[in-house]
């Protein structure tokens, strides 16, 4: 029935001059989403507006669940077109398409027309009383509320008109593109692509990386994370993933470092790397999926400690929220499932029993000299051998 889509969307609207620059970048990420699906579509800008049109045979659905993963759309309106403008012809298009579209009539309604075309013989009042009076002759059992209607149908007469009354609700934030670059810490739990999504939606794009201990850790831990970047590159767009070998670090810290703060040091390893190359790939901040107080790595103390090593902004944006809410995210972009395989992450082979929750940041650093003699190199080397995958969705 449709083929046409209009596209809404709230925050860029409010960018003054730079509101073109989110309109294309929004723009360029709806054409993204399209490529997934099957078919072919235009994607145009007119009139402050942003129109989806599908030119060929297409699947609505599909194109209905990738839009959905358009950052910056706030709804999708499947809508009509109808090219000959006279009253007599829009109100018999619009009675067709509202008997098709609700085919249980007792139903109430508000008409909210919009003449952006100023030399149409109707202004928008006239038009909102005669079709709401063409409707209630056709559907006896309607009713006008215009306080509180079940149905609302917009009609906005332009070159074309315009028709629609659903409004799909879209993911909201802003396109990505919009807002700089960010490297992402992304292990195979639930938190990190739940902290990948929600920086992502407010328009920044990511890179990430990812810590892998072979052969403590499996090459099958090592798809699960590149099967969860894929996952949120549905809605982030390409990500370059760094996949780092760790293992030679971690035996260090292991044989050198007390155990009770083996996961301390190692965390501030991880940030010191991820910098590095977030630095080297442009990127302005860091994300993780930390959260407060979840385990003892992430007590007020341990994320002091973790932080110290870093100089740039570290994003948290799962830090104030509980595990079931960060569950509700994961299960709603659709990473759960595969965070909750059991694959270990090499965070979770070189647990102490105990460790530290209060680390004190001067014995910290203390111990991390032991590591002086190899840690360059180690470190070097670890960054020399990365290697990089580029994870996208494939149509
Ligand atoms: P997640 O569910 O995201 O794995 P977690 O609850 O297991 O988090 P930790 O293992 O303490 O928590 O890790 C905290 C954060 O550190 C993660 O959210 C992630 O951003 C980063 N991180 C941990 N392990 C790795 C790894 N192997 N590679 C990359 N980043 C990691
Ligand atoms: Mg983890």
């Amino acid at each position: 029935m449709y083929s046409s889509f209009l596209i809404k969307y709230a925050e860029i609207g409010i960018k003054g001059k730079n509101r073109y620059l989110f309109e294309n970048a929004l723009v360029q990420q709806i054409k993204y989403a399209c490529k997934r699906c099957e078919g072919d579509f235009e994607v145009r800008k007119a009139e402050g507006r942003i129109y989806v049109d599908a030119v060929s045979d297409f699947d609505y659905d599909e194109l209905i669940d990738n839009l959905k993963t358009v950052f910056g759309i706030s709804g999708i309106c499947p809508m009509i077109q109808i090219e000959d403008n006279s009253f007599d012809n829009l109100c018999s298009v619009i009675v067709d398409y509202f008997d098709r579209e609700y085919p249980d009539k007792n139903k109430t309604f508000k008409v909210f027309a919009r003449r952006s075309r100023k030399s149409y013989p109707k202004n928008s009042m006239e038009l909102n009383a005669d079709i709401g009076e063409v409707l209630l002759n056709a559907f006896p059992e309607l009713k006008v509320d215009v306080h509180d209607p079940d149905i609302c149908l917009y009609v906005e007469v332009r070159e074309k008109t315009y028709v629609y009354s659903q409004i799909i609700p879209g993911p909201g934030g802003m396109p990505v593109g919009t807002n700089g670059k960010a490297m992402l810490l992304l292990s195979g739990g639930i938190d990190s692509p739940v902290a990948g999504y929600m920086i992502s939606k407010r328009g920044v794009k990511i890179d990430a990386v990812y810590f892998h201990a072979p052969p403590y850790t499996s090459d099958r831990a090592k798809q699960k994370v590149i099967d969860l970047a894929r996952q949120v590159s549905k809605y982030s767009g390409p990500i370059y993933l760094h996949v780092i070998n760790f293992t030679d670090i971690q035996l260090a810290i292991y044989e050198k470092c007390p155990h009770d703060e083996l996961t301390i040091i190692m965390r501030r390893y991880m940030m010191r790397i991820a910098q590095s190359i977030a630095e080297e790939t442009e990127c302005l901040g860091l994300i993780t999926g930390e959260s407060i107080g979840q385990v003892a790595s992430q007590t007020m103390h341990s994320l002091a400690c973790t932080n110290e090593v870093c100089t740039m902004p570290v994003y948290r944006p799962c830090i104030g929220m509980d595990k079931q809410e960060i569950i509700s995210i994961s299960e709603k972009i659709g990473t759960y499932e595969t965070s909750i395989l059991p694959f270990e992450d090499c965070c979770t082979i070189f647990v102490a029993k105990h460790p530290v929750t209060k680390p004190n940041l001067s014995i910290i650093k203390r111990h991390e000299h032991n590591l002086d003699e190899v840690i360059d190199d180690l470190v070097k080397t670890a960054l020399d051998t990365k290697e990089t995958i580029i994870v996208k969705i494939e149509k």
